[in-house]
């Protein structure tokens, strides 16, 4: 064993006298032949030759030596296990800011994606309300379409020719009218409106006041279905001419009727 002592205060100990085995022979095989550790072994004598000075020499027994070597080993040993320990505390910090230096971009790139996915995530939601808005547009249209179809095959059916009434404005309008299925359909033309007035349209019942079936532009009529209520027994339909927009009931001279047969 050439090496120098591991341990520093094996010096101090084997100065003391109380280092044994191994570690006794060690220092006792090295020290001769290193200049470096026969100078800090006399450095270590007078250490202990000042103490041996200052304080009575006592020869410490078996257990008292036993302890001081524990306590220097285990003070030592501490030591060295504090710095260990702060080692991975430093390598710590250095990936904490290794990592900071990529997650800081990661997250600020992270934030442009997301901003960018919410602003593709609205585009795409407007487009799907606008595909939604279109769909229902054409989905009632459908069904305007088969109401119109069932309404006009249907046997029961009435179609009423609504004629015109004396000194009003001219037109032909024919309702064809299920009471079953409590639908209308609408056609025919009347003369322009006047200005802000609308011509509506009413379905007279035999008892009970009369139910809106529509407003009506001036011109030819597009022909439109109208839900009214089921099993209505109808007397007539009439046309009035009210204010734009119309009215919940009829207010105005009427323009065209006709009698439901
Ligand atoms: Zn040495």
């Amino acid at each position: 064993m050439n090496g120098h002592p591991t341990r520093p205060e094996d010096f101090d100990l084997y100065a003391l006298g109380v280092l044994e085995g191994e570690e006794k022979a060690a220092i006792e095989s090295h020290v001769p032949t290193c200049a470096e550790c026969a100078t800090r072994l006399a450095e270590a004598r007078g250490r202990i030759g000042l103490l041996a000075f200052s304080a009575p020499r006592v020869e410490p027994s078996p257990t008292v030596r036993e302890r001081l070597m524990r306590q220097i080993h285990a003070s030592v040993e501490g030591a060295e296990a504090q710095r260990a320990q702060r080692e991975p505390e430093r390598a710590g910090g250095f990936f904490g800011r290794w990592w900071a230096a990529v997650l800081v971009p990661a997250c600020i790139l992270l934030l442009f994606v997301a901003a960018r996915l919410r602003n593709e995530n609205e585009r795409l939601s407007r487009e799907l309300a606008q595909e939604q808005a279109t769909l229902q547009q054409q989905q009632k249209q459908l069904d305007e379409a088969l109401h119109a179809q069932a309404l006009l095959e249907s046997k029961d059916t009435v179609s009423v020719a609504l004629a015109q009434q004396p000194g009003m404005p001219k037109g032909d309008v024919r309702v064809m009218y299920n009471s079953k299925m409590g639908m209308a359909m609408c056609d025919g033309w009347v003369e322009p409106a006047p200005a802000n007035k609308s011509y509506q349209l009413w379905l007279v019942p035999k008892d009970g006041k009369p139910i809106s079936a529509g407003v009506i532009d001036g011109g030819p009529i597009n022909p439109w279905t109208v839900k009214l209520p089921q099993g209505m027994a109808a007397k007539a339909f009439a046309v009035t001419l009210e204010p734009a927009g119309g009215m919940p009931q009829p207010t105005g001279p009427m323009v065209l009727v006709g009698p439901v047969t």
